[in-house]
């Protein structure tokens, strides 16, 4: 499929001075490093399955990757076990509550019923097979760089502010293991998963992220076949119910695209079979959704139709 790439950079443009006239949030500042991130940053980028780029405002400024990370392990996941048996160990139902819920546990048996929170994701790290904590670090970040780009790298900064401070996470890690449902040593998928999270990316690199599961698993950029078909519709459906926290069905309802959301600032939405839209700006809302990215990301989808739920999408 083509596009009219003019006609899609001025919705681009558009969608940037509307992102960029938003106020209102706050950049998170549970992890020193993200709250010193400038916070007027903003940028928009669409990949297309046919491997074009639209872009404007900050598309190649890296920040941290966070919570997206966990579409990528999921996906590795999936990759190793098979879709079923993520499901089946991890679980794929949204938890109703805050992605980092110690309660969200109690209530289903310390099971994490999704690779998308942070409960869900140590878990999925962990169930990875590998050898010892380097290897598995170097699978994550390996698929990583497939899903994105090669330039993807761990900033020291980003990571040494998380490790410090991830208490937290770290509590769920040992819960989880206490029930049976880490399958590594606790620090070592704790350390992981904070690691994924500490990667840089740009914003076009978040769109050839969402771009690679657009496009049935091949990445549009480098055409490399990353993730089995197969895997791609059960990807999607996580992303549906918790990609956008506890605001995940509110944008099924406003959006219709299967999103992701990290407290970086980044969002990526996936119009399956034809491009996927991503978008970063710091400031945050209560539940931790980029204020700014979902306005452009809402007004481009709203636009051009693309709802996956629309019985008459215009592209
Ligand atoms: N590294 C962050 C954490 O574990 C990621 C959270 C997020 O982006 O949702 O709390």
């Amino acid at each position: 499929m083509s596009y009219d790439i003019s006609k899609l950079q001025s919705l681009v443009d558009e969608a940037l001075s509307l992102g960029k006239s938003c106020s209102g949030g706050a950049n998170a500042n549970y992890i020193p490093f993200l709250a010193s991130v400038p916070p007027e940053l903003c940028a928009i980028s669409i990949v297309c399955c046919s491997g074009e780029i639209v872009h404007a405002g900050d598309y190649d400024y890296g920040f941290a990757l966070e919570s997206i990370s966990k579409v990528c392990s999921m996906s590795l996941a999936m990759q190793q076990k098979g879709a079923e048996q993520v499901r089946e160990k991890i679980g794929a139902e949204p938890t109703g509550l805050p992605f980092n819920s110690v309660m969200a546990l109690t209530v289903h048996q310390d099971k994490p019923l999704t690779p998308l929170v942070n409960a869900g994701a140590m878990a999925t790290v962990s169930f990875l097979d590998a050898p010892d904590k380097e290897s598995r670090w170097q699978l994550v970040l390996d698929f990583q760089r497939k899903m994105m780009s090669k330039n993807v790298h761990l900033s020291e900064d980003v990571n040494t502010s998380e490790q410090e401070t991830n208490f937290h996470n770290r509590a769920i890690a040992w819960l989880l293991y206490a029930a049976g449902n880490c399958f590594s040593d606790p620090m070592e998928a704790c350390e992981v998963y904070t690691r994924q999270c500490s990667t840089l990316v740009t914003c076009d690199d978040l769109a050839t992220l969402g771009g690679t599961l657009a496009n049935g698993g091949v990445n549009p950029i480098t055409k490399e076949k990353v993730i089995d078909p197969d895997n791609v519709a059960p990807i999607l459906a996580e992303m549906t119910m918790e990609g956008m926290y506890d605001f995940s069905g509110d944008w099924a309802f406003l959006v219709g695209l299967p999103s992701k959301s990290g407290v970086g600032g980044g969002v990526i939405a996936v119009v399956p079979g034809k491009m996927a839209i991503a978008g970063f700006s710091p400031p945050l809302n209560e539940v931790g959704n980029s204020v700014r990215a979902q306005k452009m990301i809402q007004h481009i989808a709203n636009r051009l139709n693309l709802s996956v739920y629309s019985p008459s999408p215009s592209l």
